[in-house]
């Protein structure tokens, strides 16, 4: 049946909108296929066979796409023991560098899923497409791609010259970026808009505000002895890792909006053995970056208790990994653009905030003005139901190419204004 003219949406009228609208079943096979790679973050060689498959996709563009090697980072094992630990590597494409306009496109290829997990299957489930990684953020990775394949196709030759956009897909969001942190940090100081794929949220809503998130390990060092002969002798580090756990715990509700997980508490070893190592995991999240102090003094202060109670000396680890991320300023500007642009494509975008923290959060902190939630349309993130749903593949590369087609052809206004831009001091009037 041919649709009529009032049932079509916005979204596919005029010749690059009924392009990417042609592209929806290539996408939903990309996110199948990348979705039967297990990349959980941990899976260095399942990571490196994702970027190759995307590789071929990234490079038919005028840029040649670089796989970049990060450094390896530093965990806390259960034995409190720093261990290095190599990840996989990062995917950059970069188009016109020295254009006046700059945007960067990013989102993540790793997921939580690890390689014995017993979520591994993509299956179709009538307008969903369920399986690891489909919502976060395999979707968002193909509707960049799609989106700037649309510019590329639509952008008037002569404009070309004046915008340009970079491509970042790193290999460990899912654990706060730890090893990609300078490859962001560089991507955020030479451009001047941030485009992240993460999901939105179930009902199509974007993110406005995030909370800030920080992990710390706490290793506590007693001292081992006999538990039959010379019990007096030791020095309880699961005791003590078990009292600071659950005075940790107890701050919840101290502080509104400030929330400490104690996620995981290890160490110890045979039953006639006094323990001399205990570890504490703990994740925090918090509304506002002038809490950290506090945070750390607490946490500080339970740690220096249970030592001289107890006798066991601690140690913590980690740091604050994300700072909260606010709706102001540029970010502003840019969330109500995106709105603005999808109320003209008929979507109808709504602002949330949540504690859940991505990239946008960290470029944000390095001057990099972002909205974050341009992904799919999905839901169960984190959990063995993830889905997306399938047509907010084309609905969200064609958001995703109006902004870009928008900015670039002065459709939409630049949001950045050329002094606030470091376009060199020469033309700053
Ligand atoms: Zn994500």
């Amino acid at each position: 049946m041919v649709e009529s003219m009032e049932t079509v949406p916005e979204y596919k009228k005029t010749e690059h909108r009924n392009w990417i609208n042609s592209q929806q079943d290539r996408m939903t096979s990309l996110v199948e296929k990348w979705a039967s790679i297990n990349s959980g973050t941990y899976h260095r060689i399942g990571v490196e066979s994702m970027v190759n498959t995307l590789l071929p996709e990234f490079s038919k563009f005028e840029a040649v796409p670089q796989i970049l090697e990060i450094p390896s980072i530093q965990q806390v094992n259960d034995r409190g023991e720093l261990q290095s630990i190599e990840l996989g590597p990062a995917l950059s494409v970069r188009c016109r560098p020295d254009a006046t306009k700059r945007v960067l496109l990013a989102i993540h290829t790793d997921t939580v899923y690890s390689v014995d997990s017993v979520f591994q299957a993509v299956k179709h489930d009538s307008n969903r497409l369920c399986g690891p990684g489909v919502a976060d953020a395999k979707g968002g990775i193909a509707i960049l791609l799609v989106a700037l394949e649309a510019l590329e196709r639509f952008l008037p030759q002569e404009l070309q010259e004046h915008f340009g956009w970079e491509v970042l897909l790193n290999p460990d969001e899912e654990i706060g970026s730890p090893g990609s942190a300078s490859l962001l940090q560089a991507a955020a100081s030479r451009n001047h808009v941030g485009l992240l794929f993460e999901p939105s949220l179930p009902d199509g809503s974007l993110v406005s505000q995030r909370k800030g998130s920080a992990n710390f390990e706490i290793v506590c060092r007693g001292k081992s002895a006999h538990a039959g002969r010379h019990f007096e002798d030791g020095r309880n580090a699961i005791a003590a890792a078990a009292s600071i756990a659950v005075q940790i715990h107890s701050l919840n509700g101290r502080w509104p909006g400030t929330t400490f997980n104690v996620a995981r508490v290890d160490g110890g070893g045979p039953l006639n053995m006094v323990p001399d190592v205990g570890v504490v995991g703990v994740n925090v999240r918090y509304s506002g970056q002038d809490q950290e102090a506090t945070i750390l003094h607490t946490l500080d202060g339970i740690l220096s208790e249970v030592s001289s109670s107890t006798g066991v000396e601690s140690e913590r680890f980690g740091e604050f990994t994300a700072p909260p991320k606010q709706a102001e300023g540029l970010t502003e500007t840019l969330l109500h653009q995106v709105v603005e642009t999808g109320t003209e494509l008929g979507l109808n975008l709504n602002l949330r905030p949540t504690g859940g923290v991505c990239d946008g959060n960290r470029l944000q902190r390095w001057g990099l003005p972002n909205v974050d939630t341009l992904g799919v349309r999905g839901g169960e993130i984190h959990s063995h139901d993830e889905f997306m749903i399938k047509e907010s593949l084309a609905e969200r590369a064609t958001l995703t190419a109006e902004l870009l087609l928008g900015w670039a052809t002065n459709k939409i206004p630049w949001p950045i204004s050329r002094t606030e831009a470091d376009y060199g001091s020469s033309e700053k009037s």
